[in-house]
């Protein structure tokens, strides 16, 4: 099959490489000038390791592995260590494969079939499902005739916006908003990864191999913004942080104003009654999106692709789509119902709650420096 895939993330392209595997042609459309590689580690976890070894890509995983998050602590405004992050309380079981999101992708990346065609800069404008195919017009006035579009770009998702109706029919916001940025002039440094929180608020510092990152979480109301504008999402960022010196929270705000790479966004999850619509499916984040909190995005979307590519039945597309949607469905509800309390934990609401979370959280401290 002649098959478009919108947005070129994880989901984009495990997609790519399952489908290229099975002899499909792909085209991968995606709005970013270049694979968007940025972001904070993320987890392998759960029956998507499985998927990575199928994909013939485990190996080169493992081999990115990281222990970043083992090494997060909770520190007072004058940087003192009051209590450490428990693995136990982020990760499923010691199997879970922490990896830069930047290694994944291009692992990914590196996989794509030798005939796939990645057109950056773009993306799909329109679509009209004649029953036998879809006529796709991009951004960029170019046209193409598909069998198949699957909506592989993100939250914001343009396939489904298009096919299925406007986001606010579909997204459930969690009352956070995370940031990610690079942050030079501490990579190479070493050392435990500090946290500190003011009430309904995070900043952090990220280290893993020679990089680092700033990484803010706050609580907020949804707020209108023009998510792809990248000067608007600064002002949101800056304004949550503004009065606060404490700590070192002027120079990560800075380098996050800094960054033109900046990762700024809601903590929302997305459900939807089915993710498919004639010649049209979603993928990923697009289709089921568990937010950040949930730490399982990129597993959901490694698992989510394989079962769609191995479900995928050219004479009968509504079946296949059936069965896809039917694996993948338990892992998205365990995935969406676990974020619960996970805002609680690294974000928690008021001054009481920040104290309650340390002291609680002690005793893993005690247990960690003493080992
Ligand atoms: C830059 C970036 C950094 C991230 N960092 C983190 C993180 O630190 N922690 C975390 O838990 N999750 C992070 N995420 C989200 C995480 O990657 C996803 O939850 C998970 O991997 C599922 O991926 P996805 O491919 O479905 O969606 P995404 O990873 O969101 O990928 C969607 C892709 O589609 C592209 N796209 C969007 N709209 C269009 C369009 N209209 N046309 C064409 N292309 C489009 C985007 O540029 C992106 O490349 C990040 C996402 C991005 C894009």
């Amino acid at each position: 099959m002649d098959i478009l895939i919108s947005g070129a993330g994880v989901a984009g392209l495990s997609a790519a490489v399952d489908l290229g595997a099975r002899g499909h042609r792909v085209t991968l459309v995606e709005r970013s000038s270049h694979f968007r590689v940025n972001g904070s580690p993320i987890d392998v976890r759960g029956d998507a390791i499985a998927v990575a070894e199928n994909m013939g890509l485990l190996a080169k995983i493992r081999d990115r592995q990281l222990r970043m998050t083992e090494n997060s602590v909770f520190v007072d405004a004058g940087g003192t260590v009051l209590a450490a992050l428990p693995l136990a309380e982020t990760s499923d079981s010691d199997d879970d494969i922490e990896i830069a999101r930047e290694d994944l992708a291009t692992v990914l990346a590196e996989a794509l079939p030798a005939d796939a065609t990645v057109r950056f800069r773009d993306s799909v404008a329109a679509l009209a499902d004649d029953g036998a195919g879809v006529d796709v017009r991009f951004a960029s006035g170019d046209t193409g005739r598909f069998d198949l579009v699957i909506g592989a770009d993100g939250l914001h998702s343009a396939v489904r916006r298009l096919s299925f109706g406007p986001e606010s029919g579909f997204v459930k916001h969690l009352g956070v908003y995370a940031a990610i940025a690079d942050l030079p002039a501490e990579a190479g440094s070493g050392g435990p990864n500090p946290t500190y929180n003011f009430p309904g608020h995070m900043a952090s510092i990220m280290r893993y191999r020679d990089r680092a990152l700033a990484v803010f979480l706050f609580r907020s109301d949804p707020i209108e913004y023009d998510y792809h504008d990248l000067d608007a999402q600064r002002k949101v960022l800056a304004d949550a942080f503004a009065g606060h010196d404490e700590w070192r929270i002027p120079e990560l705000i800075a380098a996050a104003m800094a960054d033109p790479e900046l990762y700024f966004d809601s903590s929302s999850q997305i459900h939807m009654p089915s993710w498919h619509r004639g010649r049209v499916v979603l993928v990923g984040d697009a289709a089921h999106a568990a937010s950040g909190l949930s730490g399982r995005g990129t597993s959901l979307a490694l698992l989510g692709t394989s079962f769609l590519t191995e479900e995928l039945d050219e004479d009968d597309l509504e079946a296949g789509f059936e069965r896809y949607e039917a694996r993948q469905r338990p892992y998205v509800r365990a995935a969406q119902a676990g974020v619960a309390d996970g805002a609680d934990l690294v974000v928690p609401a008021t001054r009481e709650d920040i104290a309650a979370r340390n002291a609680r959280l002690q005793t893993t401290l005690g247990r960690r420096t003493s080992s």
